[in-house]
């Protein structure tokens, strides 16, 4: 079978490209430019993948019917190109690729993908938590109503962060609202994984720490932090998922009848900032020659802990059944990544 991946380069995708290869599926994969396609090109050709991948540029998502052509001869898509920065000026930045491009890719499905089954999208916790002040615990039944409020109350004025979680999630709205405008027409189904923080071992092109994709960059920043944080940053919490659980995860959910119609949160568990940075430091040896790893206060974390965002992984654990990466082996394996790299 062979499988349609967009923004083929990014963290996440690179990823889901190695799983699907690994899988034996075909793949084709979409990028921007064909540097980027030459980067792709030749890291999976260096694990051996020549004849079974694929790489086709699309320059423009938001232009109609970019994905057509990508679309044909396909059994299956996963569409994961979406921007996820914290540079966004307007609203339409972000949110203008992220529902054009989530609408565009299903349109071309519904039209030119006659072979297509099952159609994957990456959408994000950003889509399901409202931000709250106490302990939650979240699942697909919740929805992020703020966000796309408060875009609509403070247009350019408002947060970029606030304006990536409208991003997403308008865009998954969007890709139910198309299921079910469309329903009776389609020959696939929609499939939708939401993974929180996403960290571990990046393989796409990063030309230094710096150009690091956001997620991954805020991990890097935290463990090799030079000067003190305050309490409440070491303290602060959220959710996270290894990058190569997520990308298996996107396979499975393309794999298995049961992940059709659904959205399924692909967490790890919550974390606390402290909590990374006792597992690196519990490394042996030098796990990042040259960066010394903060240590933070780990006895910030000698009484109660609260973890502010959690989700309930019932439905990923009877769908896809991930077996998934601790926080101290995706803490050993990234900082082994990174140091081999020499940055
Ligand atoms: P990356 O920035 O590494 O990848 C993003 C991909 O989307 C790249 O291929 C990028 O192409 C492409 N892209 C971005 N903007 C556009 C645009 N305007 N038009 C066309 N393509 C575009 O990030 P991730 O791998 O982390 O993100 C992948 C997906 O996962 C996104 O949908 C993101 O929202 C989602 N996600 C990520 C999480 C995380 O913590 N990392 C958590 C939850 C969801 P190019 O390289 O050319 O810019």
């Amino acid at each position: 079978d062979k499988v349609l991946v967009s923004g083929a380069n990014g963290y996440i995708a690179m990823w889901v490209v190695r799983s699907l290869l690994e899988r034996g599926y075909a793949v084709r994969g979409t990028v921007r430019s064909a540097a980027k396609a030459k980067f792709v090109e030749e890291y999976f050709s260096g694990l051996g993948y020549t004849d079974k991948l694929e790489i086709v540029i699309v320059e423009d998502i938001i232009k109609e019917g970019a994905f057509d052509e990508a679309v044909k001869g396909v059994d299956a898509i996963a569409h994961t190109a979406s921007p996820f920065h914290p540079n966004a000026k307007t609203p339409d930045d972000l949110i203008k690729p992220a529902v054009h491009g989530t609408v565009g890719m299903l349109t071309s499905a519904l039209k030119h993908g006659t072979g297509v089954k099952r159609i994957v999208v990456t959408s994000s916790c950003a889509a399901v938590l409202t931000p709250l002040p106490t302990p939650t615990v979240f699942s697909e039944t919740d929805w992020n109503e703020s966000a796309s409020r408060e875009v609509a109350e403070q247009g350019d004025n408002t947060h970029p962060m606030t304006i990536y979680r409208a991003s997403k999630t308008l865009a998954e709205k969007a890709a139910w609202d198309f299921v079910e405008e469309h329903k009776g027409a389609l020959t696939w189904d929609l499939s939708v994984i939401n993974p929180p923080f996403v960290f571990g071992p990046a393989i796409h092109d990063v030309a230094s720490i710096t150009a690091l994709n956001l997620s991954l960059l805020i991990w890097v920043n935290m463990l090799t932090a030079t000067t003190p944080k305050p309490k409440d940053e070491l303290l602060a919490s959220n959710s996270w998922v290894d990058v190569r659980d997520v990308a298996l995860g996107h396979v499975l959910a393309l794999e298995r009848p049961a992940a059709g119609g659904e959205r399924i949160v692909v967490a790890g568990g919550p974390y606390i900032w402290q909590e990374w940075l006792d597992a690196a430091n519990s490394l042996p040896g030098d796990p990042l020659p040259g960066h010394p790893l903060y240590k933070g206060d780990p006895s910030l974390l000698d009484g109660d802990k609260t973890y502010l965002v959690s989700y309930d992984t019932a439905k990923e654990k009877r769908i896809l059944g991930l077996k998934l990466h601790t926080m101290l082996e995706t803490t050993q394996d990234t900082l082994a990544d990174i140091a081999k790299r020499g940055w």
